[in-house]
């Protein structure tokens, strides 16, 4: 079998948009009851029932993390406390974190959306799956926990850091698939070949999924050539439940975003007009498969774009290409637009280049540091050579030129969580 659910996954355009009509009716009757909506569709002159296509959506205002921050914690319950039996928050990494609740439907629903993409990169019931994220209340742990049991994968829920521990249990008990943030795939790699362990020839590690927090696609094969597998990229957030709102498929040419739970829209973040497919905007997202909190028209921040044309795995869910990074990722820099994940396309190219790196702004001045490789033999007209060819390549994409800093291997922080990747001291100062 090719599909979890073939029916749902592979489902023509009508039939997929008549369950999500069905499914937005529903989901907007429920959100009538949470103190939020009801004031929302008060002051639009909203009445839920006359919402009667899927454009008109469009007639309901979009909704913010402020919103949700304002109404912390349980302003958006769309059901009363005592069907709930979950409560996550956002990891907090762009101010107050949010609340979002669960019934024990919605956990379900969750489990079968995380299964239904791990088994489409191919994991069965004969995998072991170990798990590198916190649990907690970062979704990445639950999450991929109940997914992958529902999947009936052995999981091993090692839960974040603790290296060399995580190493043992890889070897150990054989595990063929790992969940693990991008910025720590590369450190743990490190780490193995440092203790003298290819994990090409010495694990059975088949699959990675990579997922919440931006990479390039330069990262992620450096990834999959270190650890001898398949990264796939998944991306998730807290709000819309958390990991497995999208997923590469085996084809790892854009994520499938499962329109049965959600509705996408790709919006001009300035005008919030919608873009034509194929452009950067902005990714809106209206949960249609959810009981406790359903969220509206929802304003991610993340920047993305539709895929357009069929995907040739069979699966007809949209497809949105690898995430750009969020609006508030956007450095401004002497007028120019830059985002972190350009600069790291460029320094992954480089095979004389760790995979940590760190960039400073301080006085309209950009600076890159970035860890060397082991490849690197220590020869001071070498290292000035590659600086100087680090530094032209950077001026040719960015169209500005920082200073960069080759340093030592390990000598910049790493985080157990997200990777900080941009220090602004303009913000301080
Ligand atoms: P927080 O917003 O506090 O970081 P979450 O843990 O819910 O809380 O993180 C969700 C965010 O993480 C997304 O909105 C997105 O910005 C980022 N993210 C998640 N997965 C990916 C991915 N695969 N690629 C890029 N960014 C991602
Ligand atoms: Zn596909």
């Amino acid at each position: 079998m090719t599909y979890w659910q073939e029916e749902l996954e592979t489902m023509n355009r009508a039939d997929l948009e008549k369950l999500q009509l069905h499914r937005l009716k529903e989901t907007l009757e429920r959100a009538n009851h949470s103190t939020f909506y009801t004031k929302v569709f008060q002051e639009h002159a909203i009445i839920p029932e006359t919402i009667r296509s899927l454009d008109d959506l469009k007639k309901i205002p979009f909704t913010t993390k402020e919103d949700l921050r304002n109404h912390y914690p349980f302003g958006l319950a769309a059901v009363p406390l005592q069907k709930c039996v979950r409560l996550h928050s956002s990891s907090g990494t762009t101010g107050n974190p949010t609340v979002i609740l669960h019934s024990a439907k919605d956990i379900d629903e969750w489990a079968n959306q995380v299964a239904r993409c791990l088994y489409m990169v191919g994991l069965r019931d004969t995998d072991i799956f170990q798990n590198t994220s916190g649990y907690g209340m970062f979704t990445g742990g639950l999450g991929f926990q109940y997914g992958a049991e529902k999947l009936g994968a052995l999981t091993v829920p090692a839960a974040a850091g603790n290296t060399k521990r995580q190493i043992k249990f890889i070897k150990d008990f054989g595990t063929t698939c790992l969940h693990i943030i991008p910025s720590y795939a590369t450190h743990l790699a490190e780490v193995m070949y440092e203790s003298g362990i290819d994990p090409r020839k010495d694990t059975h590690l088949h699959t990675i999924c990579i997922g919440a927090e931006p990479h390039s696609e330069e990262q992620r094969l450096r990834i999959e050539e270190l650890l001898g597998a398949k990264a796939y990229n998944c991306f998730g957030m807290s709000e819309m439940n958390g990991p497995g709102v999208a997923f590469e498929c085996k084809e790892q040419n854009g994520l499938h975003i499962w329109e049965d739970y959600v509705i996408v829209e790709i919006i001009d973040p300035i005008t919030l007009e919608p873009v034509p497919d194929g452009q950067v905007g902005e990714l809106v997202l209206t949960t249609i498969n959810r009981e406790a909190m359903p969220l509206l028209r929802y304003r991610t921040r993340d920047l993305t774009h539709l895929i357009p044309g069929d995907c040739p795995c069979g699966r007809t869910h949209k497809r949105i290409a690898r995430l750009k990074g969020r609006s508030d990722d956007m450095i401004i820099l002497k007028g120019v637009n830059i985002f972190p994940i350009q600069i790291e396309t460029i320094l992954m190219k480089f095979k004389e280049l760790g995979s940590n790196y760190l960039i400073t702004i301080e006085n309209d001045e950009m600076q890159v540091e970035v860890e060397l490789s082991d490849l690197f033999t220590d020869d001071y007209s070498q290292l000035q050579r590659l600086s100087k060819e680090v530094t032209r390549q950077l001026k040719d994409e960015l169209l500005l030129t920082p200073k960069v800093k080759l340093v030592g291997r390990g000598s910049l922080p790493i985080q157990e969580g997200k990777a900080v990747r941009v220090k602004d001291l303009r913000k301080f100062s």
